[in-house]
């Protein structure tokens, strides 16, 4: 299957560390990247194959003790454009740009994603959000290989979509954004961003927040209230600055980083009986891991 992939005549590499793809900068040698530039390659890639699709790896915990065969990452579809005041935005786009091109634009509705470092596949995927907003309130259509979706067909929910379940490639999404003015949508971007700077440990790999919020409790405030800031297993280690973000302070595995997400789980629920559920995305399992 590789040598059928590499004779596709589509951008790849090969035998290549996924650390540089992840910003945990945790993950194992994959024996193929391929970046596809437009939907036919990414069509015949995936009649071949069905590979891990990553956009920026800010949402990816990935075993590094189990080889990857194949990944696909369409950093190539980049394009955003305005119509009307919808922007279709292709998969691989920063959601940065997107919001910066907004602002340009004079539409608002995104300012509360502005510092989210992720894709826009990996935002749609995983309804990302902050601040009150979510990509469900702003997304009206998704192109995927398969379908066009409308947002009623998303079935986004908290860091959940449709497209966590059904595996397919997101190519494309239309934000229905409103015609704001600009100074206003700009102060509200250098609010949130600087709230994140002063937050947030954005100068250390991590993948975000790493637990889900519960109905009744922030993850972070019960990390916190247990006294786990600074709480560390080997590299591995809740972030002194944000209780929430668990971070790869160098070094960290795989197997260190499950072992401090099973710990921090552990003492919380000993303590508040508050079950935390992990946001980030766990990819390659950890079957014979951390038992
Ligand atoms: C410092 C920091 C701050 C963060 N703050 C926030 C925040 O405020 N709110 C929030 O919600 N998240 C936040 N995150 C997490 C993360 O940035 C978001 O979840 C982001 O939307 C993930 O996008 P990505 O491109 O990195 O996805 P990836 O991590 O690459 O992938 C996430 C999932 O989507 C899948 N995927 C990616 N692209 C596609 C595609 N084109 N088609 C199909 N599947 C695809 C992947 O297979 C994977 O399952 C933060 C992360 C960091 C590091």
């Amino acid at each position: 299957m590789i040598e059928k992939l590499k004779k596709l005549n589509i951008l790849y590499v090969e035998n290549i560390s996924l650390k540089d793809f992840t910003t945990l900068h945790i993950g194992p040698m994959a024996k193929l990247i391929l970046f596809p530039s437009n939907e036919s390659e990414v069509h015949q890639i995936l009649s071949l194959c069905h590979p891990l699709i990553l956009g920026k790896g800010s949402n990816v915990l990935i075993n590094d003790e189990k080889e990857i065969e194949v990944v696909m990452v369409l950093r190539d579809f980049k394009k955003i454009e305005r119509v009307g005041t919808v922007i279709y935005a292709q998969a691989g786009a920063l959601l940065m740009d997107v919001c910066l091109f907004a602002l340009k634009e004079g539409l608002g509705g995104l300012e509360f994603a502005y510092g989210i470092p992720g894709s826009v596949g990996g935002a749609v995927l995983m309804n990302a959000g902050a601040y009150g907003g979510e990509m469900k309130d702003v997304i009206c259509e998704v192109k995927t290989d398969q379908h066009i979706y409308k947002q009623k067909e998303c079935h986004f929910d908290y860091r959940h979509s449709i497209f966590s379940e059904n595996h397919e490639c997101i190519l494309l999404a239309g934000f229905q954004l409103k015609e704001k003015n600009r100074e206003l949508i700009e102060m509200k971007m250098q609010e949130l961003i600087d709230k994140r700077r002063q937050k947030q440990p954005l100068d250390q790999y991590s993948a975000g927040s790493t637990f889900k919020r519960g109905n009744d409790f922030y993850a972070s405030q019960l990390i916190n209230e247990c006294h786990l800031k600074g709480y560390h297993v080997n590299d591995a280690q809740v972030s002194t600055k944000h209780a929430g973000f668990l971070i790869n302070k160098k070094e960290a595995s795989f197997r260190d980083f499950m072992e401090l997400i099973k710990q921090v789980q552990k003492i919380v629920y000993e303590k508040t009986q508050k079950n935390l559920e992990c946001e980030v995305k766990i990819i390659g399992g950890e079957d014979d891991l951390c038992q």
